[in-house]
């Protein structure tokens, strides 16, 4: 733990802030709905990227009750090219659970809110106190990030003792008038001036004066992060395969890496042109056309996927049932409607817009 005074900078932090805040679509009615979807989805995703989707969102399920009501199919295609599905899956198991538990309202209290699927203590720190007014801080990787830097240490933020001891000493120390005001101040200040890889802008930070890392010449080394591991590398073959003018797709198993979704039909390893003719004479396909897609790269938190990509134009008869009794075969306009694809497929699927464009 270090002995750095927090309280000092509350002064100033809310006086920026107030001058300074971000003009975003969930702030302008920072109800408990709209806070915690907003937080759901920047959590991974970067904050311009999420302005679009969260109002395409709340547009069309604007409360709780709608999202406990939504079909999953739709609910993945609201979310498709946010990534990270299990959010929308938890965001909608605890929406049913909110229906059902607490009458259509998310409970106003930090312990309440942290038992609901996919909220841990940094999304309730941030709904109890900027829905609520409840003073609760709400410690992510920003916040982290100055703290580290206004207090000089070395501490390593990944160690959830850290982190725990963060949100101690802001409970002490956060003000208890403006607890909203305060975690938004922080998660600003963390996005827009003590910003990460590389060097913070302290000539326009409120709290230059009052920064140990700053007045140590150390500020642009902290926090201290352990090296990630490398990620797992994979080979796969990505398959847009056409039979009478419907594309093939296939939904993933119930566990594991993009759980239930559905995705285009692929293969382990990069096949080759020899390799693709094989699998398809095994699948009875004897009259089609091939063309290679070229290749795609895809990174999950853990995995990288390094793709390549062939259009397979099934021409002659073929019982797809019994060769493909795994795929589905829907038109390309359920596709882009309907059928919410993992961002890891994006390439493909643009590729095939762009082929679809050509031949038209
Ligand atoms: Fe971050 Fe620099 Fe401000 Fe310190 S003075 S909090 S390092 S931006």
């Amino acid at each position: 733990m270090c002995d750095y005074n927090y309280k000092k900078i509350n002064e100033p932090l809310l006086i920026w802030y107030e001058k300074n805040k971000r003009e975003l679509p969930w702030r302008s009615d920072p109800n408990p709905y709209y806070v915690w979807i907003s937080e759901i989805m920047l959590q991974q995703t970067r904050v311009e990227a999420v302005r679009e989707y969260f109002q395409r969102f709340v547009r069309e399920l604007p409360g709780v009750s709608a999202l406990a009501a939504v079909e999953e199919e739709r609910l993945y295609k609201l979310w498709e090219g946010l990534g990270y599905y299990r959010r929308a899956a938890n965001l909608k198991k605890a929406a049913e659970l909110v229906m059902k538990e607490y009458k259509g309202q998310l409970p106003k209290s930090f312990e309440e809110l942290k038992k609901l699927p996919g909220i841990g203590d940094y999304t309730a720190g941030a709904i109890a106190s900027i829905a609520f007014e409840i003073p609760t801080p709400a410690v992510d990787g920003n916040v982290l990030r100055v703290a580290k830097r206004l207090a000089a240490s070395y501490d390593d933020i990944t160690r959830e003792k850290i982190k725990r001891g963060l949100f101690e000493t802001l409970l002490l120390t956060m003000p208890k008038d403006q607890p909203g005001a305060y975690n938004q101040a922080l998660m600003d200040l963390g996005a827009m001036v003590c910003i990460p890889n590389g060097q913070p802008l302290c000539q326009e930070c409120p709290l230059f004066e009052i920064c140990e890392g700053r007045k140590q010449g150390i500020a642009s080394e902290l926090p201290i992060k352990p090296k990630k591991k490398a990620r797992r590398q994979e080979e796969k073959t990505v398959l847009i395969l056409e039979f009478q003018g419907r594309y093939a797709i296939h939904k993933r198993m119930a566990k594991g890496l993009l759980e239930g979704l559905w995705e285009l039909p692929n293969l382990l390893g990069k096949m080759t042109v020899d390799q693709m003719d094989r699998w398809l004479v095994e699948h009875e396909v004897q009259d089609y056309r091939m063309e290679l897609l070229g290749e795609a790269c895809h990174k999950f938190s853990h995995i990288e996927w390094n793709m390549l990509g062939y259009w397979v134009k099934i021409d002659g008869a073929c019982s797809l049932e019994k060769h493909f009794p795994d795929f589905i075969w829907v038109e390309n306009t359920d596709l882009a409607n309907e059928y919410a694809l993992p961002s890891a497929f994006a390439a493909y699927r643009s590729r095939l817009e762009e082929l679809l464009e050509e031949k038209s």
